[in-house]
């Protein structure tokens, strides 16, 4: 019996740690969504950020810090984006694995070719956006070499599923390559467009339309009355054919526009979870692209 016991034990001690998931950690959903289509059920996935919250004003909460010290990897947005709260929520969790340099702390932006970096460069006037524009993941291209990105860390971190990962990761490609040729058709090239906030530059360089202004006087900062005068004076020249805002920015201006210039605003989903049928980032990306159609 005492045999028995011990033989239960061992297995017990050695199966574990190969059953045992991944413990992934990510900031955002549109992270955690890209790591569970690569990760399936090798990992468990937790999200820190609602899809409903602003991501450019994330405050760290005591359960942000207890889900980080438990991760095996971190995986975030990077390009200053989570500056408020994540440097702060790494160090207080003391969890070796995830400290910057290690393979467990993974800057997600480190995989795609950033655009505006020299556009803005100081905090201190305003600008959320120092190190360039962060919101690459409204972006097939950028999804593509995230993904890429993920498996490969995933597969170092856990080698042993390092096959599955690349499968996950084929399936991923194909899927997106499917999407990719039914966007290209979509009603958009060409389109101008004001957008309140600079959340669709990477796909107008991709998808061939153009944002023409901002309701932000910069990024981060509310437009002032003399700025949005400015910007009714251009929307009447150039007749963009609709405001694009975001959920949270509610009304910063965008019904004085409408009023003054009878073009009508669009709430664009940004994230996965904006809505109830947002369950992944593809169909983050069918919503999108339904609103600018
Ligand atoms: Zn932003």
């Amino acid at each position: 019996m005492r045999k028995l016991l011990m033989i239960f034990i061992i297995f017990c001690l050695y199966s574990t740690p190969a059953l045992a998931k991944l413990n992934v950690v990510t900031t955002l959903p549109w992270i955690g969504s890209i790591a569970y289509s690569i990760g399936g059920d090798k990992i468990k996935v937790t999200v820190l950020v609602k899809a409903n919250q602003d991501p450019h004003s994330i405050e760290a909460k005591p359960s942000m810090i207890l889900a980080a010290r438990k991760a095996d990897i971190i995986m975030y947005n990077g390009l200053d984006l989570e500056i408020g709260y994540l440097p702060l929520l790494i160090e207080s969790s003391r969890n070796p694995k995830i400290q910057p340099g290690r393979p467990g702390n993974l800057d997600c932006s480190n995989f795609v070719e950033v655009i505006e970096k020299n556009a803005a460069s100081d905090r201190s006037m305003g600008d959320v956006h120092p190190l360039g524009n962060p919101h690459y993941h409204i972006s097939p291209k950028n999804m593509g070499r995230v993904a890429k990105g993920i498996a490969k860390t995933l597969s170092g971190i856990d080698p042993e599923n390092a096959q599955i990962f690349e499968k996950n990761l084929a399936l991923f490609n194909e899927k997106l390559k499917k999407k990719q040729n039914e966007w290209a058709s979509k009603n958009i090239r060409g389109k101008k467009f004001v957008s309140y906030h600079k959340y669709f530059e990477y796909l107008a360089s991709e998808y061939n339309f153009r944002i023409i202004g901002y309701v932000e006087q910069k990024p981060g900062i509310p437009p002032s009355a003399a700025y949005i005068e400015a910007l009714i004076d251009t929307m009447k020249k150039t007749k963009p054919d609709s405001i694009l805002t975001i959920e949270y920015y509610c009304n910063n201006g965008i019904d004085l526009l409408t009023k003054r210039t009878g073009v009508k605003s669009i709430i664009v989903p940004h994230e996965v979870g904006s809505t109830s049928n947002i369950n992944d980032w593809f169909t983050l990306m069918d919503a999108v692209f339904k609103s600018l159609e």
